[in-house]
């Protein structure tokens, strides 16, 4: 059972303290019918938050991880143990990333149940799943020169290139839409879908009013600032601004009282504390990489403006895509300029008089 132990931190508050642990395979009760089951993962990101809720004789699950065995083995000690055997009833994706969406299509296989989930997640992501196997496309390639990759650096990228519907089961063929500000039922509760942008193209949170609940899957986490990122699929795409967009938005018409249920780390209260922190980040690494292009700079030679940490190949590609999406936002805004050299590298540099635009 949970305990009592607020813990004030950065300005949220944690009912449970930040470092609360479910034990996987053994559920912890949020609320009537509110249950949160803890997935560990093998990365650095060393779990999600699996969200099961009733619903009457059995169950609607939010977000499955990734599908690897362990997780495999947890859902069956969770579906035999505490789910009771009763049946999954329906699976509700936030997005299309692997650990959320991994074992969507494993387990609505099992029960012959639906997939809900947003249009653009579902189709991108089976779009995604369909490059399994194949080798990197040439404007991928392109893209990543673009950036400022060495060859050693695109090498890399060909090997991993593919690897993304390897973490995920086949998705099913259909699926049910969940559209932004629709209310559907589970249980006997109402919850309100709250789509945003910029993490990933239409993720989508859960709100039920009545319990005073967020379900937020990677819209809203507590201390990672979740990662927004340019990608070959969409060079000219300018995620940034859309997630800008959304979280003042989220901020805007959901209430500060919530308990909000992230899918990484605890849940915690302070929605609005925390939209205006996400948005502040951002804002704040607009400016400095701003002022950092005072001179030419490829993308790679920008991470030093936007990261404390050293970025190794392991983080290089989410590294570039950061960076790459704040440039579109500064390009967006006018705020810099961008040219493309022989060798197709692109140069990033400000115009100096925007200097106080924000
Ligand atoms: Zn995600």
């Amino acid at each position: 059972m949970l305990e009592d132990k607020p813990e004030l931190y950065r300005g949220l508050t944690y009912p449970w303290g930040r470092g609360v642990n479910p034990t996987p395979g053994e559920p912890e009760k949020i609320a009537e019918g509110i249950y949160w089951a803890r997935f560990p993962m093998p990365m650095s990101l060393d779990h999600i938050n699996i969200w099961l809720l009733e619903d009457e004789d059995g169950w609607t699950v939010v977000d499955t991880c990734l599908n690897i065995a362990s997780a495999r083995e947890i859902w069956e000690q969770l579906l035999s143990g505490f789910m009771q055997g009763k049946p999954v009833k329906r699976v509700i994706c936030t997005h299309l990333h692997p650990d959320h969406v991994g074992l969507a299509g494993w387990l609505t296989e099992r029960f012959d149940c639906e997939l809900w989930m947003s249009r653009e997640e579902f189709l991108m992501c089976r779009a995604m799943a369909g490059d399994t196997g194949s080798s990197a496309p040439d404007v991928a390639i392109r893209f990543y020169q673009g950036a400022g990759y060495t060859e050693e650096q695109l090498e890399r990228y060909r090997k991993k290139f593919g690897n993304f519907g390897k973490a995920i089961a086949p998705l099913p063929h259909s699926f049910r839409r969940l559209v932004d500000r629709e209310t559907i039922t589970i249980g006997d509760r109402y919850w309100q879908i709250v789509v945003g942008s910029g993490h990933s193209p239409e993720h989508t949170a859960l709100y039920c009013p009545a319990l005073k609940l967020l379900i937020s899957g990677d819209q809203v986490l507590p201390r990672i600032t979740p990662n927004v990122s340019v990608f070959p699929t969409e060079p000219e795409g300018d995620p940034l601004k859309e997630w800008l967009r959304s979280s003042a938005r989220i901020r805007d018409i959901l209430p500060d009282d919530v308990l909000v249920l992230p899918a990484h780390e605890a849940p915690f209260y302070g929605l609005h504390v925390r939209m205006t922190q996400l948005i502040e980040i951002h804002k704040r690494d607009l400016n400095k990489l701003f002022d950092h292009l005072s001179q030419p700079r490829r993308a790679v030679d920008c991470f030093p403006a936007l990261f404390k940490r050293e970025i190794g190949d392991g983080s290089l590609g989410l590294a570039t895509g950061e960076t790459l999406a704040h440039l579109n936002c500064l390009l967006g805004r006018h705020r810099i300029t961008r040219t493309g050299d022989a060798q197709g590298v692109d140069w990033y540099e400000q115009i100096p008089e925007t200097a106080e635009y924000d």
